[in-house]
């Protein structure tokens, strides 16, 4: 799979994708993540990407150019499955979306900043507008680092069999079982004990009413199907 993020902050997107599995998942070639600093497709020697709001208001607005420049340039490369601008007016991310997204080959995300973008690179540019939650960003930029991680990490090969994505919330409709690891006792809070049996029927059954007990408690909005 190929990532392109396109920013004017690219900065912003260094440190997420150079640590532990995202690192080790563009090492192991499963995924290539490129970013692009959208200055570099301004039209004029300053390199502006933004500029004053039409009718005014508070807040610069960045402009299309430089965003239908970089993407013009990208296609023309290989063809891209999904182009999107990560909004916070846009469908809320779920786990249902990064499993559909994990299945394309090439994407596109488009990182706003200031008070967001022209508004026909939205209406003309764009496939798909995702947000990570109802809450404002200063930028796209960890948004779309959140979707980048949460697309990867399906990516077959990249999660090692113990810490698989099957296993994890959402998943199966359900939210995790409780983990726990060494010691067994600490202070005189246990651990629960079929998870010592070493019997794994066991085991397995406890799991599933757990999570189903958590489920109920913490999102019962799950087991009717939202
Ligand atoms: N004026 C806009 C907010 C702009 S915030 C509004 O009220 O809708 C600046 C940029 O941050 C946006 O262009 C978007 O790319 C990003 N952003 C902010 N909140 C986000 C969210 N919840 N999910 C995804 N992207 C977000």
């Amino acid at each position: 799979m190929r990532i392109d993020i396109i920013t004017c902050l690219p900065r912003l997107l260094e440190s997420p994708f150079n640590d532990s599995i995202l690192k080790r998942a563009q090492e192991k070639e499963i995924v290539t993540v490129n970013v692009h600093d959208l200055r570099g497709y301004a039209p004029d020697s300053h390199r502006t990407t933004d500029d004053y709001a039409f009718g005014g208001g508070a807040g610069m607005v960045m402009m299309i150019e430089p965003i239908h420049r970089c993407i013009l340039t990208l296609q023309a490369q290989r063809s891209y499955d999904e182009i999107i601008y990560m909004s916070p007016d846009g469908e809320l991310l779920t786990q249902s979306i990064a499993n559909q997204l994990s299945m394309k080959q090439n994407i596109i995300m488009l990182c706003g900043h200031y008070k967001g973008i022209d508004d026909r690179v939205r209406q003309h540019l764009i496939t798909r507008e995702i947000s990570i939650g109802d809450y404002v960003l200063s930028g796209g930029e960890l948004a779309a680092a959140v979707l980048s991680d949460s697309i990867i990490r399906l990516l077959p090969g990249v999660l090692s069999d113990e810490s698989s994505a099957l296993t994890d919330s959402f998943q199966d409709g359900l939210v995790a079982p409780e983990v726990y690891t060494r010691p067994s006792d600490y202070n005189g809070w246990k651990v629960p004990e079929v998870l010592l049996s070493g019997n794994p029927v066991l085991i397995e059954n406890w799991k599933h009413e757990n999570a189903l007990k958590r489920t109920k408690k913490r999102r019962p909005g799950l087991l009717e199907g939202n």
